[in-house]
């Protein structure tokens, strides 16, 4: 079987040891994947000139954040790196050069998520920085190019948020603002009915895309995931609910349910 894509929302770094319904999420999309035999993550938290991916042999832990509990800090995720698949990435990726940096860890973009769907840490971790200068077309053309990684059993998994206004979050009120929710919606529809060319450039959705991608870096993860979205496959959501100004909602590319 190929192996599905994935975009997840990851929020709040807090959802890395809440044990909450985002976390439950992400349990549940990796019991439906195929395990695989390496990951390829694109998280908002590594932002590069030019295109980068860690060819680290023993990524460390990055604790991107501050502000936040011991435990939060306390947290590890040992996966080992895979020097082959940083290899494999800078050869299948000819839009740009892929440069190789021995010695990156891996971002709370990434572990969030990963301590969730892989808490034993055994499957190997590469990730993929993104020059969030570049326009949307430039991600959606990297992405594009790491195709042939879904059949050599290679999970890519894009780590942002669709919406993502930290400027308006609310730490005390998590109901979602109307805004955010309109944002979510419409986002949700171009993804469904398909609409990668409008995706690319999401300030064509409205005036209000502003507010929900006031900054590029939570957003472009997106882009890489569609982009291995074949003619065939749909797209499935989970997570699906927007907390405060953050949209938590997660797509799932090429899933059982469409093979
Ligand atoms: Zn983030």
């Amino acid at each position: 079987m190929r192996m599905p894509a994935l975009f997840v929302g990851h929020g709040n770094p807090m959802n890395a040891i809440e044990r909450n319904e985002f976390f439950r999420g992400w349990q549940e999309i990796a019991r439906r994947l195929p395990r695989p035999a390496a990951i390829l993550c694109v998280s908002a938290h590594w932002e590069t000139q030019g295109a980068w991916v860690t060819a680290t042999a023993q990524p460390q832990t990055i604790h991107d954040f501050y502000g936040f509990p011991k435990a939060l800090f306390d947290v590890r995720y040992p996966a080992p790196g895979a020097p082959w698949l940083a290899e494999r990435v800078a050869a299948i990726v000819t839009c740009e050069r892929v440069q190789q940096d021995p010695g990156r860890g891996l971002d709370h973009g990434a572990w969030s998520v990963l301590v969730a769907m892989y808490p034993a840490a055994d499957i190997p971790v590469v990730q993929l920085g993104m020059d969030t200068g570049r326009p949307g077309p430039h991600h959606y053309a990297i992405g594009r190019q790491l195709a042939p990684l879904r059949d050599e059993n290679v999970l890519v998994l894009a780590s942002g948020n669709l919406v993502h206004n930290l400027r308006l979050f609310s730490y005390h009120d998590p109901k979602p603002q109307p805004w955010a929710e309109r944002c979510d919606e419409a986002l949700r529809e171009c993804i469904a009915a398909r609409d990668h060319a409008a995706l690319q450039d999401p300030a064509s959705l409205g005036d209000e895309m502003q507010l929900a991608v006031p900054t590029p870096e939570h957003y472009l993860p997106l882009l890489y995931a569609l982009a291995l979205q074949r003619e065939e496959e749909g797209a499935e959501f989970f997570n699906a609910r927007v907390v405060s100004s953050i949209s938590m909602t997660s797509v799932l590319i090429g899933g059982a349910a469409q093979a």
